[in-house]
């Protein structure tokens, strides 16, 4: 495992300098929001696709038994702690990581460089007609905003092609994919050479924030980690994924078992 000391981070607008841990197999760098927007911007100056995950305590999960998502994970250009369930893991196996960067915030400060900075970003996913309200939310609250085109998550592999073709001709430099995990990891792999985005991201529920449709738990839940107890009010059919919380908590202390074995047998 990598040392993730933050004094080691420079990055340039590249993420190659940035330090990263490996937290139960899974990739994880050392980034704070500035520098993954310094990094993204980087990306959009150069060209060539990028990948962006934001990886949260059931991801990590879900990684353990599905071995093409944990390679696409692995792969990704940027990885970023998304969630205090993988700050707190990362911190008791002695590896800490810098603070939380989440899908939704990460989507959000990209809208606003692309209104500054004059690209454009396409919406995929979500239920129909969620994107197109999510566009209109981000495009008033962002001026100059310009959103490239807008596809509901809900197609038959069949029209993946058209889609694709869509989000290539779009001219958006940006790609927000809200399928959840791991479908929307696997789509950007699956087309990563053909969207012609600079930086493809799976942005999991945040289009349905943006819309209006779900609300972000309350500041102070965030801070202190409670924004799952949030979520799982507003939709009970979150439960499974909550319950990847105590499975993480367990994977994490048998991994500072098995270490701890080891190091006393050195
Ligand atoms: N979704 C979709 N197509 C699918 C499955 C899910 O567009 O086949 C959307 C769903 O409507 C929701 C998002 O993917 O907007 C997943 O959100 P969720 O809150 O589960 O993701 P999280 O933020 O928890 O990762």
């Amino acid at each position: 495992m990598e040392d993730s000391s933050p004094e080691n981070s420079n990055t340039n607008g590249h993420s190659s300098g940035i330090r990263q841990i490996s937290l139960l197999g899974v990739k994880i760098h050392y980034v704070d929001m500035a520098t993954t927007l310094d990094v993204a911007k980087g990306w959009i100056a150069q060209g060539g696709p990028h990948h962006i995950v934001t990886a949260d305590a059931s991801a990590v999960v879900l990684a353990q038994k599905d071995d093409e998502f944990r390679e696409i994970i692995n792969q990704a250009d940027l990885v970023t702690p998304d969630g205090s369930g993988i700050l707190l893991g990362a911190k008791w196996l002695h590896t800490p990581l810098a603070c939380r960067v989440s899908g939704v915030d990460i989507a959000k400060n990209l809208c606003r460089m692309a209104a500054e900075d004059g690209f454009s970003v396409f919406l995929l996913g979500a239920a129909p007609g969620i994107a197109e309200r999510a566009a209109k939310n981000l495009e008033s609250e962002f001026p100059g905003l310009e959103i490239a085109g807008t596809q509901h998550g809900y197609f038959q592999p069949t029209e993946e092609p058209d889609i694709v073709e869509r989000i290539r001709t779009s001219g958006a430099k940006v790609l927000f994919v809200a399928l959840g995990f791991p479908k929307q990891e696997k789509f950007i792999r699956r087309y990563f050479e053909e969207l012609g985005v600079c930086v493809a991201i799976g942005v999991g529920g945040s289009l349905d924030v943006f819309s209006g449709t779900v609300r972000r738990a309350p500041e102070w839940m965030q801070r202190h980690g409670l924004e799952w107890a949030y979520r799982l009010a507003q939709n009970p059919r979150k439960i499974s994924k909550v319950m990847t919380l105590p499975q993480f908590v367990c994977l994490v202390l048998k991994e500072k078992v098995r270490r701890t074995i080891l190091k006393n047998k050195e």
